[in-house]
Parts: structure tokens; C-alpha cells; sequence
């Protein structure tokens, strides 16, 4: 009999999951709070991008949010809460800000980056699938020099680790998007990036795990653990009691809400964005950050999208206008031939990053409960590194050595 795996919530990191375990012969389970159509991994950019080698904790993030923390329409907000998790998260936050943390993070970050690449492909052709996919790269583009000399430095450092990435002029610009004028000064280019459409590449994900024989409950949470020793024995799910093998707890930022239930400390907030959906044509064809603003373009199947704004808050559903807008403004600077409507601005979508204490993805087994399993905490990097971690979480339960070193991802580190 193959092992009865449960998988706590199905963003992408659970569909993933769900999609190698079941390749690998698991009964899979998928448990879903929601109907499984909104949040992060539907409103996110659609980068896959190993070149974003820099964690979230790197040196001078802290000093940035509190030079920014009165600015409601800053790109980059940290809420101060009189909240003991909040306050463990940003002690260790702070501690990780490190150039040792960003030295230590850039090789891992690469190799679940590309490996999670190399899987998309794989998975596409295998299965004929026909989601938006692109390999255009990703411009970072400025409007000072001081920007552009960080990005040198980032250019640099992914090219010493096999990037392909450089520096592009004005006119190099022009000619990468000749149909659009760019209101800048000049950019990095990270050619190693990709870009997809996320809500195409996710319901053709759903659709193939639903068709292959995995168990979707939308819309359930569950309602208690019973645990025996070192495990959980069985869920209570609609008044049942359920057993499982295997528990895999992937409820992106909500995460550390299960853990705590189960004894499990997991340093973990929500990093709240938006994204814009503009329909008009722009002439946008190759997908670029604004680097000043922390705003992201992304030429979309039939639309364009305009995402930004790190907002590490309380977990809450209020679109707040004036980071939407500050995002739209920032598009508006930099492509001034482009105007975003109202309408657009109000239908505005947002979603929550969960935030690890150090910018690195928490992936593997518990030390406390030898048959749960975490996978989340993957930042602004969950899309990118999605089917890499859905393959590690299968090999793990699967006890085959894991593709990619796993040493850093380890849930139970200390900070
Ligand atoms: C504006 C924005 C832009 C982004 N752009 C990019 C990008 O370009 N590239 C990139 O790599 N990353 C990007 N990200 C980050 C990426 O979207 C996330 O890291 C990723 O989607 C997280 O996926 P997840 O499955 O862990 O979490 P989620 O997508 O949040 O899914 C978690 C699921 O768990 C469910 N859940 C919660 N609690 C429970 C419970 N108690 N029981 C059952 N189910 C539960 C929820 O309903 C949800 O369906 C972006 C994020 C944002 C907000």
C-alpha cells in the first residue's frame, strides 16, 4: 500500500508538492482553507528568477524600513507590533542582515532556482502543457547612479556564481524594447530569468493533479491534530478523524499559525503586495524591475501586470490605495506613454509572502514530529523556486537523497 500523504494548504508550494508526490505513487491529499483561486501564487509577478541572488536579509533592509516606516506609500514597510512572534521574527531578521547571510545564501538560492527552471521545462513538455512561458530575461532599471552601481555590484557577484547577467546602456534598452519609450538611466540584465503567467501555469498545474487521482478539499480547514509521541497520528477533518503517513504544511504565510498548534516555533511573517492587471497595449515586451520604486512589470498573456510593495504587517485584507497607486505612479514615471486607469487601480489584487528570518525557504522534516514536513517560507521567491521544492519535499518522503543541497533550507535551524 503506498503512504497516505496530507498536504496543509494548496498555494503553489502544495500543488507542487501534490504534483511529484503523486508522480512518485503517494495517495495525496490536499487540504485548502480557501477555494483555492486567490492570494499570492495567483497575483505574484511570474518571475522564475535565479537572479534575484540576494536575500530579503541583507545589510541596511532594516535601516530602509525604518527610514520608510511613516511613508504610507513607501515600496518597503515593516509594521511595529507589540506581538512576541512579530518581535522574535525581527530579532532574528535584524541578526540575519548580514554580508556573511548574503554570501552564505547566493549559491542555494541559485540552485533551487535554476533546478526549479530546468523542472517547469521538464513538466511542460512532458505533459504538453500549454501555460505562458518566456525566457526573455529581466531588466532592472534605474534612475541614479547610486542604484545602478548596487546593481554593478549584484552583476557582478551572478556572474562570479555562472549567471548569465550585465550591464545595459540607454540605447542597449532601446533596442531590447524598441516599441516602448523607458523614462531611465540604464540597468543590470539578468538573462538567466524567465517569466510566466501565473494563473495559466496554476490551473493547468490543478487540473493535472485533480485528473491524476489527488484528493482536493477546497474550502476545509482542519479542525484538530491528535498526536501520539513524536507524531501526528490523525487529523479531525468535517468531524472525522483522518490518519496519514505524512503531513506536509505549506500554507504559505499562515504556516506558522499550524506549527504553533503543534508545538512548532517557525519564525515567520507576511510580507503583504499588490499587482495591477492593465489590459491596454503598452509595447512592454521584456519583463523589468524599477529598481528605486521595488515595483515589477511583467508582460503577461493578453495583459500586462505591475506589481510591488513589501508591507510586513498583521495578516489583513485592506487594499490600501495609496501603495497601489505609489505603484501605479511608478510605472507612470517610468513609461510615461503609459496611463493606469482608476479602474485598474481598484481592482487591484493582493497577496502574502511568507517571510522567513533570514530570506531563505524553510524545507524539510521537523525534529519535534518525525512525520511532519515544512515547506514555506520562500519570500518574494515562492514561484520561482516552486517545483524544485515540490520535488525535494517528494524525494524526502520518498527517503532518496535530495537533488539540491538542503543544508540551508533546514526548518529547524536556529538564528
Ligand atoms: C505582489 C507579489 C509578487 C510576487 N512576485 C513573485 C515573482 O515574480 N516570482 C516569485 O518567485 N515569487 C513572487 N512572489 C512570491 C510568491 O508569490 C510566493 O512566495 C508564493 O506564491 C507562496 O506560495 P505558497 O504556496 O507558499 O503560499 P500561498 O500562495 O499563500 O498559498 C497558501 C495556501 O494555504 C492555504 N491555507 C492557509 N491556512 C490554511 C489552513 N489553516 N488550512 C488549510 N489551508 C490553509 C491558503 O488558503 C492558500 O491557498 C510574489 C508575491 C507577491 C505578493
Amino acid at each position: 500500500m503506498s503512504k497516505k500523504v496530507l498536504i496543509v494548504g494548496g498555494g503553489i508550494i502544495g500543488i507542487c508538492s501534490a504534483y511529484f508526490l503523486k508522480k512518485d505513487g503517494f495517495d495525496v491529499t490536499i487540504v485548502d482553507k480557501s477555494s483555492m483561486n486567490t492570494g499570492a501564487s495567483y497575483i505574484n509577478a511570474g518571475y522564475l528568477s535565479p537572479g534575484h541572488i540576494i536575500p530579503l536579509a541583507s545589510p541596511g533592509v532594516i535601516s530602509q524600513g525604518l527610514k520608510w516606516m511613516f511613508d504610507s506609500s513607501s515600496p518597503f514597510y515593516i509594521q511595529p507590533r507589540l506581538n512576541i512572534p512579530f518581535i522574535k521574527w525581527l530579532l532574528a531578521f535584524n541578526k540575519s542582515c548580514s554580508e556573511k547571510n548574503v554570501e552564505n545564501s547566493i549559491r542555494p538560492i541559485i540552485d533551487l532556482s535554476v533546478f526549479s527552471q530546468e523542472l517547469l521545462n521538464q513538466i511542460k513538455t512532458e505533459n504538453q502543457m500549454t501555460f505562458h512561458y518566456e525566457k526573455k530575461g529581466l531588466m532592472m532599471l534605474c534612475k541614479s547612479e547610486k542604484s545602478l552601481c548596487k546593481e554593478e555590484e549584484i552583476v557582478k557577484k551572478a556572474v562570479e556564481s555562472g549567471l548569465s547577467a550585465k550591464m545595459l546602456s540607454v540605447d542597449d534598452i532601446k533596442s531590447i524594447e524598441p516599441n516602448i519609450n523607458i523614462d531611465t538611466i540604464g540597468a543590470a540584465y539578468f538573462g538567466s530569468d524567465h517569466h510566466t503567467t501565473p494563473g495559466e501555469l496554476i490551473s493547468e498545474l490543478k487540473k493535472f493533479i485533480l485528473d491524476n487521482g489527488v484528493n482536493c478539499l477546497k474550502n476545509t480547514e482542519i479542525e484538530n491534530f491528535e498526536i501520539d509521541r513524536d507524531k501526528i497520528k490523525s487529523v479531525k477533518i468535517s468531524g472525522k478523524s483522518v490518519r496519514f503517513d505524512e503531513y506536509v504544511l505549506s500554507a504559505g504565510t499562515w504556516t506558522s499559525k499550524i506549527c504553533n498548534k503543534l508545538g512548532i516555533d517557525l519564525l515567520l511573517q507576511a510580507g503583504k503586495g499588490y499587482s495591477i492587471n492593465h489590459h491596454k497595449q503598452t509595447g512592454i515586451t521584456c519583463p523589468a524591475i524599477l529598481v528605486e520604486a521595488k515595483c515589477a512589470i511583467t508582460p503577461m498573456n493578453g495583459f500586462s501586470r505591475f506589481s510591488g510593495t513589501m508591507e510586513i504587517s498583521s495578516i489583513n485584507n485592506k487594499l490600501r490605495m495609496n501603495r497601489v497607486n505609489a505603484i501605479a505612479d511608478s510605472v507612470e514615471s517610468f513609461y510615461p506613454s503609459i496611463k493606469i486607469p482608476q479602474s485598474d487601480r481598484k481592482s487591484a489584487g493582493f497577496g502574502f509572502r511568507p517571510i522567513s528570518a533570514d530570506g531563505l525557504p524553510y524545507i524539510g522534516r521537523t525534529k519535534k514530529l518525525k512525520n511532519v514536513l515544512i515547506a514555506t517560507g520562500h519570500g518574494m521567491m515562492g514561484w520561482s523556486m516552486s517545483t524544485g521544492t515540490g520535488k525535494i519535499i517528494s524525494e524526502l518522503i520518498s527517503e532518496k537523497n535530495t537533488s539540491v543541497n538542503i543544508d540551508r533550507f533546514n526548518p529547524n535551524r536556529k538564528f
